[in-house]
């Protein structure tokens, strides 16, 4: 899938898939972190946890690679990276 350079995107966590292994978190610390609860969730540059069901957080894009691969090895499948312009997921499982 390709990225238009500048286009805007956001990344969220379902977090009723997420096996708590902390991969994302390590390869993108900046916008995901694990919570006392074992899941993981986006955050933005407040650095606070966004836990509401579907919450996303911007991916700025010296981050994009990181937050990819994030989601190319997440094993629970459940990273989804999305345009904020019309909402179509451009990586994760549910990817075109
Ligand atoms: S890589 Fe996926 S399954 Fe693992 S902690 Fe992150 S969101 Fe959860």
């Amino acid at each position: 899938m390709s990225n238009e350079e500048g286009e805007s995107l956001e990344v969220w966590i379902d977090q009723d898939l997420c096996t708590g292994d902390g991969i994302c978190a390590q390869y993108a610390p900046e916008v995901f972190e694990l919570d006392v609860d074992g899941l993981a969730y986006v955050k933005g540059e407040d650095d606070e946890l966004r836990q509401a069901p579907g919450a996303t957080a911007p991916v700025p894009l010296k981050l994009l690679n990181d937050v990819v691969d994030s989601a190319k090895e997440c094993p629970g499948e459940c990273i989804h990276v999305r345009r904020v312009a019309d909402r179509v997921e451009v990586y994760g499982p549910d990817a075109g």
